[in-house]
């Protein structure tokens, strides 16, 4: 018989009896253990604390599965994959995430489904050593499914093993996939663009703000492929400006005004945002709905006060930008920015601009990217839905 992998944690580093994540500082020594393979996680004392995969080469270096004395084996992957399927099986999108690694029991492995695909995003050794396995048993769960694989390099990189990027099996699946979110519909290019293809972590927040669009003229700025304007402008929005960097994005844009049938109504602008807003707010323009929806500033936590400043110059320039009951929703997708922080910035810059601004609502991720109060880290998409009065 195998001699059981056991890793033994340091005095005083519980945390992973409700996270599950140990990093290599927390590890006091690691015996048997195989790189991607299963480990019995133990605390100081000896103690069971649950089984994980380990990988001896990222700084985080096992992340726990069950918190069960119970094998990682295929019924426990299958079981988990089932349920993180059956708690989103109100959503009646085609396009939502099947999976979310830490918040659904499978760390390391996202999942999104566009219709009759799913791409997969293996972030661990443990993850892509297991993903026929997986595969299969979203096959069970859903049904018949193009499986794609679109893992991050980045993580792949850390991890230590080759980022896949393509179709699991040979007969492989559409190029293209077009997916309906409430009235709209979004085209989706398997393996380009951001995520998976799509901000699904947007999408209930999309519909949302579409149902105040009506009438009014919007602005979206950092729009990736144009989708809270396609959403807008399918509601009711009289005209629509989008503010993208990206030429990838760009072109997904005007896919998805077409598909729409918006295009008309729609202007794409190829530009750095924090120079239009500026040059907008210059021009005295008005909108009655600005969406702020820019990529994290924060990456780490010593890039936060950077980012602050970043966040308080484009939402300044956005306050000055509304009209009279004008809307603004504004997000930062960075967990290192607190909500509080968050909420703060935008005072700070509703202050300076000299615009009073109603609090609608506060706004997080879709449902589909549930929350672990634990694991802090599973919540990061916070934003505030204000009204100019
Ligand atoms: N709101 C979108 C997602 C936006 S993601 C949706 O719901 O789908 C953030 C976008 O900002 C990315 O597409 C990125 O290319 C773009 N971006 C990043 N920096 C930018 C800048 N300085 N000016 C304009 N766009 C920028």
């Amino acid at each position: 018989m195998a001699t059981r992998a056991v890793l033994r944690l340091k005095r005083g580093h519980d945390r992973a009896r409700v996270h599950p994540w140990i990093f290599k500082g927390d590890v006091a020594d690691v015996a048997n253990a195989e790189a991607g393979a299963e480990v019995v996680v133990v605390d100081a004392a000896g103690r069971f604390v649950g089984r994980g995969l380990f990988n001896p080469r990222p700084a985080l270096c096992c992340r726990i599965v069950t918190w069960r004395d119970e094998p990682l084996d295929e019924a426990l992957w299958r079981a988990r994959v089932a349920d993180a399927v059956g708690r989103r099986a109100s959503r009646r999108s085609d396009a939502a995430r099947l999976v979310w690694s830490e918040a659904d029991g499978l760390p390391g492995l996202v999942v999104d489904r566009y219709g009759p695909v799913a791409v997969v995003q293996c972030l661990t050794l443990g993850m892509a050593l297991r993903r026929a396995v997986l595969a299969t048993a979203l096959r069970e769960a859903v049904g018949t499914l193009a499986v794609f694989s679109a893992d991050d390099p980045v993580a792949a990189g850390l991890e230590g093993f080759p980022p896949a990027t393509g179709w699991l099996d040979d007969h492989g699946g559409p190029d293209t996939v077009v997916v309906a979110e409430g009235a709209a519909r979004f085209l989706v290019r398997l393996g380009t663009g951001h995520k998976t293809g799509l901000y699904l972590d947007q999408a209930d927040n999309r519909l949302r703000i579409a149902a105040l669009a009506a009438g009014r003229s919007v602005l979206d700025a950092f729009a990736y492929t144009a989708a809270f304007a396609c959403q807008a402008l399918v509601a009711g929005a009289r005209d629509a400006v989008c503010l993208e960097s990206s030429p990838e994005a760009l072109a997904g844009a005007v896919d998805n005004l077409a598909l729409n049938g918006v295009a008309d109504r729609a202007e794409l602008r190829d530009a750095n945002a924090f120079d239009a807003l500026r040059r907008l707010d210059r021009a005295g323009a008005r909108f009655g709905l600005v969406v702020l929806d820019p990529p994290p500033f924060a990456r780490t936590r010593t890039a936060l006060p950077g980012a602050l400043r970043g966040y308080k110059e484009i939402n300044l320039r956005a306050a000055r930008l509304l009209e009279r009951g004008g809307v603004l929703a504004t997000f930062s997708c960075s967990h290192h920015v607190t909500e509080s922080a968050f909420e703060s910035t935008v005072r700070e810059a509703a202050t300076d601009a000299g615009v009073r601004l109603r609090v609608l609502g506060w706004l997080g991720q879709s449902a589909d990217h549930p929350v672990v109060l634990t694991v802090p880290e599973t919540r990061y998409l916070k934003g505030l839905l204000l009204e100019a009065c």
